[in-house]
C-alpha cells in the first residue's frame, strides 16, 4: 500500500469530497483496518442533509464499518484477541473503559468519550475515524467484534441495524417464545426486529409501514412478518383495531416503535400493547414534546422502555445470527456503491433517487466505483 489513505470526507451538508491523509503509524497499543464495507442507515442519510448533529468540523462518514485488520500492535491484538487478516465489525463510541460508566457496563454513555468512528472530524489526529476510506485507524478503546470472514461482506456489513433489531426486540422487548410482536416502521431496524422476534420464538408478528415503504414490507414478510399493515393513503390500516382483531381483544406481548418523527404512532403502540405489555421506544422525535395518555401505561402495567443505540451484547447476538445463516439476509441488501460514490449511496438509502427501492445500501471502499 501506499504511504496516503483516501477517504470520502463530509465538508458541510450536502457535501462529501475526496482525500487523501498519511497513512497512521501504530504502536503497540492500537491498529489498522483495511476497510472492506461499511452499512449505510437513516442517520447517515440525515446528517448528509444537515438535520443531525448540528455544525461540525468536516468528518469521514462511515459508523458502521467492517473490515480486516491490516496492522496491530502486540498489546492491542492480546487486549483484543485478533490478528492481522482476522474480520472485525466495530462499535461507534470509542469509551475511555475507566469511568463509573464503562466500568459499570454503560460505556455507551461514557463521560470521557472524545472519539466515536464515523463522527470525529478529521481535524483530530490521524484522522482516519470513519469507515468511508481504505484504511481507518483503530484507537486504543475502540470496541471491536470479530466475524466470519467466509460471509459475504455487504451480508456482515448488516450487522449494525442486525444489532438494533436484536437489542430492540430481544434484550429490551423481552420476546419469547409464542409473543405476539407489534413493530411500528418499518425500516432496516424494523426489519431486522422482524427477524430477531422471529429467531426468538415469536408467534405472531405484525408490521407497519409507509406506502412508499411497500418493497421494505415485502421483504419483513418474506423474513418472518405474518402480518403487514400501510398506515398511510386512502387505504390506511387502523394499526390498533387490526391489531385487537388479529390478537382476539388482547393486544401484543411486545411493541416496538421506531417510527422517526410521528407522534401518531407512540399512542398506538400503547393502546395496541396488552395488558402487563412491554413498549419499547427507539423512533425519535426531533426532541419536541408529544401527548401521552399516561394512564394507559398505569391501567395496563405497562413497561416503557428507551431504547438507545445497540450494546456490545446485541452486537454479539446478531452478529451469531447473521453468521447462523438461518435466515436469508443477503434479500436485504439492495445497493452497493464504491468509495468514490458515497453521496450516491446516502441519496439511494435516503429514497432521493428515482426508481431505487433501497433496503440495506453498503459503500465498498476497495471498489471505486460500481
Ligand atoms: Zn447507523
Ligand atoms: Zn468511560
Amino acid at each position: 500500500m501506499t504511504d496516503m489513505v483516501r477517504a470520502a470526507v463530509q465538508v458541510a451538508p450536502g457535501k462529501i469530497e475526496m482525500r487523501e491523509y498519511p497513512r497512521p503509524t501504530v504502536g503497540p497499543d492500537d491498529g489498522l483496518l483495511r476497510v472492506e464495507a461499511n452499512g449505510i442507515c437513516g442517520s447517515d442519510v440525515e446528517t448528509y442533509r444537515g438535520h443531525l448533529g448540528g455544525p461540525r468540523p468536516a468528518f469521514i462518514p462511515g459508523h458502521e464499518p467492517l473490515g480486516i485488520i491490516e496492522e496491530i500492535g502486540d498489546r492491542a491484538a492480546e487486549r483484543w484477541g485478533v490478528q492481522p487478516g482476522d474480520r472485525v465489525a466495530l462499535e461507534v463510541i470509542v469509551p475511555c473503559r475507566s469511568c463509573q460508566d464503562c466500568l459499570t457496563g454503560r460505556y455507551q454513555f461514557c463521560r470521557n468519550r472524545k472519539y466515536g468512528h464515523g463522527v470525529t472530524g478529521v481535524d483530530t489526529e490521524p484522522a482516519l475515524w470513519g469507515g468511508m476510506a481504505e484504511y481507518m485507524y483503530l484507537s486504543p478503546t475502540s470496541v471491536l467484534h470479530k466475524m466470519d470472514k467466509t460471509l459475504p461482506a455487504e451480508v456482515a456489513a448488516l450487522y449494525n441495524g442486525m444489532g438494533a433489531g436484536v437489542r430492540w426486540a430481544c434484550h429490551l422487548g423481552e420476546v419469547g417464545l409464542g409473543d405476539t410482536v407489534l413493530v411500528l416502521g418499518a425500516g432496516q431496524r424494523g426489519i431486522a426486529a422482524v427477524v430477531a422476534a422471529r429467531a426468538a420464538g415469536a408467534g405472531t408478528i405484525i408490521i407497519t409501514g409507509l406506502s412508499a415503504d411497500a418493497h421494505k414490507l415485502a421483504m419483513a414478510r418474506e423474513l418472518g412478518a405474518d402480518h403487514t399493515l400501510v398506515v398511510d393513503g386512502d387505504e390506511a390500516a387502523d394499526v390498533v383495531a387490526t391489531v385487537e382483531e388479529i390478537t382476539g381483544g388482547q393486544g401484543a406481548d411486545v411493541v416496538l416503535e421506531l417510527t422517526p418523527l410521528a407522534a401518531g404512532p407512540v399512542s398506538d403502540a400503547l393502546l395496541a400493547a396488552k395488558r402487563g405489555g412491554r413498549v419499547v421506544l427507539a423512533g425519535l422525535k426531533g426532541n419536541r414534546e408529544i401527548p401521552l395518555r399516561t394512564d394507559l401505561i398505569i391501567n395496563r402495567a405497562l413497561t416503557i422502555r428507551g431504547a438507545f443505540g445497540v450494546d456490545a451484547k446485541g452486537m454479539a447476538d446478531a452478529i451469531a445470527l447473521i453468521e447462523s445463516r438461518r435466515f436469508p439476509l443477503e434479500k436485504m441488501h439492495t445497493h452497493t456503491f464504491g468509495l468514490d460514490e458515497v453521496e450516491l449511496a446516502i441519496q439511494t438509502l435516503g429514497g432521493d433517487v428515482p426508481g431505487e427501492a433501497a433496503i440495506h445500501v453498503s459503500v465498498h471502499p476497495s471498489l471505486a466505483e460500481v
